[in-house]
């Protein structure tokens, strides 16, 4: 699944090449996918509207439009964005293609199907209720062990929580967590005041590393033109299933939490719940 570091990405690669110009079309495969208002709305109130500025909050890019409104989109478990020339029709799994004037158009494809699409004056009605920017400047490691302190799951389920802090999915929460040298699942409120500073800096580090490294490409995701991300090449545990630790040499395990894998080495992250 796309994460901060994905979903940043992103963002980064489509703003330059798609700011300040118009909808001139929009070709609909999923309906389903559009959340709000209703699909035929949606395609119409685009129409004509300038992309004004994109930006992300946790897992959402989201695009402010010149008639006020913004444009949300959530790629959710394979959901890519892609730049094709004007000519190009759907692929695959195609969502939408969004027709912009100028050479190229946006593509959503989303081989899963559970990408979600928002067009709303409020946007806080989508991301309102979202937690703190881990690489905002108001994520400190006191803030960080303020959200621990209250909640008895394991750390691993917390740093999940988009609600607690945003962008954090499976892949850099098992990574932030090692490079912390915490066991997932010990509990969030008992973490000591050094366990919480190193699991601040870690997960700072392994989301910094992803952008710089432009996402992990290990399922689905592909940048804007095509080309895969290489952060999956740094991974210390995730998606490393019986490897053996780059530190220690211990095979890395797995443990299923809440359904999602959850990938660790017993010897550098020692239980201590
Ligand atoms: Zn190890």
């Amino acid at each position: 699944m796309p994460e901060l570091p994905e979903v940043e990405t992103i963002k980064n690669e489509v703003a330059p090449q798609i700011r300040g110009r118009r909808f001139v079309g929009v070709e609909l495969f999923r309906p389903k996918a559009v959340h709000e208002p209703s699909p035929e709305a949606f395609c119409q109130r685009l129409i004509g509207q300038e992309i004004m500025a994109i930006w992300r909050r946790g897992k959402y890019l989201l695009f402010r439009l010149s008639g006020g409104q913004t444009l949300i989109l959530h790629l959710k478990m394979s959901g890519v964005l892609l730049l094709r020339d004007a000519s190009c029709g759907p692929e695959n799994h195609t969502s939408a293609i969004f027709r912009l004037d100028g050479d190229n158009d946006l593509h959503f494809v989303d081989q899963r199907r559970f990408g979600a699409m928002w067009l709303t004056e409020d946007q806080n009605r989508v991301v309102g209720k979202l937690g703190i920017e881990p690489l905002g400047p108001s994520f400190t490691p006191a803030v960080l062990g303020n959200l621990l302190s209250p909640r008895r799951v394991a750390i691993k389920v917390l740093l999940c929580d988009q609600h607690a802090i945003a962008g954090i999915g499976n892949m850099y929460a098992d990574e932030a967590l090692f490079a912390a040298r915490i066991h997932p699942l010990k509990k969030a409120n008992a973490l000591s005041t050094d366990e919480i500073e190193r699991l601040h800096r870690g997960i700072v580090k392994v989301l910094q590393g992803g952008i710089k490294r432009k996402g992990a490409s290990v399922n689905t995701y592909r940048r804007p033109d095509g080309g895969t991300g290489k952060a999956h090449l740094e991974f210390q545990v995730a998606h490393r299933r019986g490897e053996s630790c780059l530190y220690c040499g211990s095979p890395i395990q797995r443990v299923s939490l809440r359904g999602r894998g959850t990938h660790f080495c017993a010897r550098c992250q020692p239980d201590g719940a």
